[in-house]
């Protein structure tokens, strides 16, 4: 491909049949998702479509064009993981091209539910979750209004025509991809495996498109899985950490995320992430030392600002975090819940 002529080159190639298109996630601070496109025998597949936003469809097209990709072409989507800036534009992809959607059956599962619960089951849900963590009324209540809010994004998204199963090769005429099974940042995110030689002949085994699990320069939201039809407790945390060590293990050449750039020496950073959670989980067990609920801890939590400066929707991000970490130190009895508290307080054990 050649280079265009553009102050920010909207695509990276990376060798070997492999490109990046740079798609802007709208009033986002990530600022953009890298989709991934990888050449096949059978034709163009890619993996992730970005955020369901005109000016990101017209960016991904002409990425795409960049490639020598017409969006009509491609043949496949593979998805890391169901958030909308993974999975928001792959309904308008299938529909340009006829393309097959895969994804992991647990986060296929939530694509069902988001799609089968009107948007005030959700508003209902996240209020009802919100109050039995603890938070106060003023924080539920915009919630109980918003319920008959019209159309948010990410909540009318693409079914899969295909699933992707833990372990396996896809079928990808001409290339070696195989799924690892990542949960953790959402309950089927994967990561893939291009089980080939590095074009520019790096040390390591292949390359590995890490979506959000594993990023050189931020740490993915570990919150919890949310199901209003299930009250199991599950350990996103848990999941996480072991995810983690599953792909330090595979010890790829380098890494192709779906968010910043690319990078080499995953164990190094599996390393660094790994510390980072034994860190916050010791730093959260100090501040248990009396009871408190998962909003008391996230608001006394070390975040990227102070929690008074911190807006309304990321704190709702924050609690589900922090209850994630309580779990997890439940699940390995460092913690436990105070018997008989409403909202529920945990202490350290
Ligand atoms: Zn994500
Ligand atoms: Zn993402």
């Amino acid at each position: 491909m050649t280079t265009p002529q553009v102050t920010e080159p909207p695509v990276i190639a990376h060798g070997g049949g492999v490109w990046s298109v740079k798609v802007p996630i709208p009033d986002n601070p990530l600022g953009c998702t890298l989709v991934h496109l990888l050449d096949t025998d059978d034709g163009p597949v890619l993996i992730d479509t970005g955020w369901d936003d005109p000016a990101s469809w017209s960016t991904l097209t002409a990425g795409l064009g960049l490639c020598g990709v017409a969006v009509e072409d491609v043949r496949g989507v593979v998805i890391t993981h169901h958030h909308p800036d993974h999975h928001g534009l792959s309904a308008r992809v299938r529909e340009a091209s006829g393309a097959w959607i895969a994804m992991h059956e647990a986060d296929a599962s939530v694509v069902r539910r988001t799609r089968a619960n009107p948007p005030e089951r959700w508003y209902g849900y996240l209020a009802a979750k919100l109050t039995a963590a603890g938070a106060p009324a003023e924080h539920v209540a915009p919630l109980l209004g918003a319920r008959d809010a019209s159309r948010l994004p990410g909540l009318d998204p693409a079914l899969p025509d295909r699933g992707i199963a833990p372990g396996e090769l896809l079928d990808l005429p001409g290339r070696r991809l195989r799924a690892v099974w990542t949960p953790g940042h959402t309950p089927g995110h994967v990561c893939l495996h291009l089980e080939e030689a590095h074009p520019a002949g790096l040390r390591g085994t292949g390359r590995l498109f890490s979506g959000d699990h594993l990023l050189p320069g931020i740490t993915p939201h570990i919150g919890l899985y949310e199901d209003p039809d299930d009250d199991t407790v599950t350990d996103p945390l848990g999941d996480y950490l072991d995810s983690l060590e599953r792909v330090g293990r595979l010890d790829p050449a380098e890494v192709l995320p779906a968010h910043q750039h690319a990078f080499t020496d995953a164990p190094a950073r599996v390393r660094e992430l790994l510390a980072h959670h034994e860190e916050r989980l010791t730093g959260l067990l100090a501040l248990l030392c009396e009871p408190l609920t998962p909003w008391d801890l996230a608001a006394r939590m070390e975040w990227n600002r102070p929690w008074a400066e911190i807006p309304y929707g990321s704190r709702t991000i924050a609690v589900s975090e922090a209850e994630a970490h309580v779990r997890r130190l439940v699940k390995l009895g460092r913690a436990e819940a105070v018997a008989g508290s409403d909202p529920v307080t945990y202490v350290a054990v």
